[in-house]
């Protein structure tokens, strides 16, 4: 068995995090090291290493992360003044943490291109 990822002893209540939403798809959490005033992370509670394995089965999986993405934009107040979703796929794209995760950034004016 592959070590667990830290996102995978969060979703397993090993190690503690701020969880904003658990259903038994996905779990939510906010970023230990926030980019914005808003940073979550709303992550597959199955550890996909990222969207490189994603097949045309996950489909209602990324269909429920986008609704999770939507419902939290709302509760945090971001919905109206827009948002960023984000996820970082390998070296170049720089991820660190090798279970999928999207990252739902919002509270500040977001810039383009990303560094
Ligand atoms: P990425 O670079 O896309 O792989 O993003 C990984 C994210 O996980 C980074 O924004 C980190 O700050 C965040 N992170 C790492 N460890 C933790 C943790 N224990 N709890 C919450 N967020 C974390």
């Amino acid at each position: 068995m592959p070590e667990k990822t830290v996102f995978a002893k969060i979703i397993a209540g090993q190690i503690p995090a701020q969880i904003v939403h658990r259903d038994d798809r996905v779990t939510a959490f906010r970023d230990i090291n926030p980019q914005a005033p808003t940073h979550i992370l709303i992550v597959p509670n199955e550890p996909l290493s990222g969207a490189g394995d994603l097949t045309d089965s996950h489909g209602p999986l990324l269909v429920a992360m986008f609704a999770v993405a939507r419902k939290l934009a709302a509760a945090e107040g971001i919905a109206e003044s827009g948002y960023r979703l984000v996820i970082n796929e390998g070296g170049h794209g720089g991820q660190t943490v090798f279970h999928l995760h999207m990252h739902l950034l919002g509270g500040r004016q977001m810039t383009w291109p990303p560094g």
